[in-house]
């Protein structure tokens, strides 16, 4: 493969969109195209770029992921981004998902646990050129009060229950995305908030890496 040629890793994006999205059953063109445009190659590990398009998660060190590519657009789509919302990701990690749901948004803070990643999350947007995306360093279970309330929140890692504050930060008519449950399989839900009422969706069994902090499980090095 020649990674000086763009429109190879373009070819290679469009298959990924086509192929693991689209016949997958995520139809919104909106979601598809943010896809098709957001370079995974260049979030990922040099040593992995071949393998940026394949339909699976990949390391990012840390111990940490990038989530797989049909992740990504089934928990973007379920957020129902129409352009003018204020969202919230919790573990930016490499900073893809917060790119994607910058592309169909009008502002994402994304908050990551770790400083490393953190650092270069923030380095890697600002050179593509995304300035509606701020990335935060601190822990994500505890939301971003002095920035909500959210239209949407993306929980990118999994959580033993619905963290309260992330509840509390969501906006009238807001969707949180978050995977709950134990270390080897979690459940996909949806909570909206409609006045005073909560409502909770079951969408689909996954696998996440655990969310850490306050409202996650407890760091066993610290
Ligand atoms: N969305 C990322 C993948 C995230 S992997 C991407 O597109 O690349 C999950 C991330 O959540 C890891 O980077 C981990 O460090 C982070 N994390 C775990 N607990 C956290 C917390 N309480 N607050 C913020 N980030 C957290």
């Amino acid at each position: 493969m020649n990674h000086g040629n763009g429109s190879d890793w373009e070819a290679l994006r469009r298959a990924m969109v086509e192929e693991q999205i689209r016949k997958r059953g995520i139809r919104s063109p909106r979601v598809l195209e943010a896809l098709a445009r957001v370079p995974r190659h260049l979030f990922v590990p040099e040593d992995l770029i071949e393998h940026a398009y394949e339909d699976r998660a990949l390391g990012i060190g840390e111990r940490q992921t990038i989530s797989q590519p049909y992740m990504v657009a089934a928990m973007t789509d379920y957020l129902e981004l129409q352009g003018a919302e204020r969202v919230l990701e919790i573990g930016a990690g490499s900073g893809y998902q917060a790119a994607v749901l910058a592309e169909l948004a009008r502002e994402v803070v994304t908050i990551e646990k770790n400083g490393s990643l953190a650092e270069s999350a923030r380095a890697r947007l600002a050179a593509l050129g995304y300035h509606n995306i701020r990335v935060e360093i601190g822990d994500g279970t505890l939301g971003w009060p002095e920035s909500a309330p959210f239209d949407a929140i993306l929980v990118a890692a999994a959580a033993p229950s619905i963290p309260p504050p992330l509840v509390a930060q969501l906006a009238e008519g807001g969707r949180l995305v978050i995977p709950v449950g134990q270390n080897d399989q979690q459940m996909l839900m949806r909570i909206r908030k409609l006045g005073n009422e909560i409502s909770e969706e079951k969408l689909f069994p996954c696998q996440f890496v655990p969310l850490r902090g306050a409202y996650g499980w407890p760091d066993l090095r610290e």
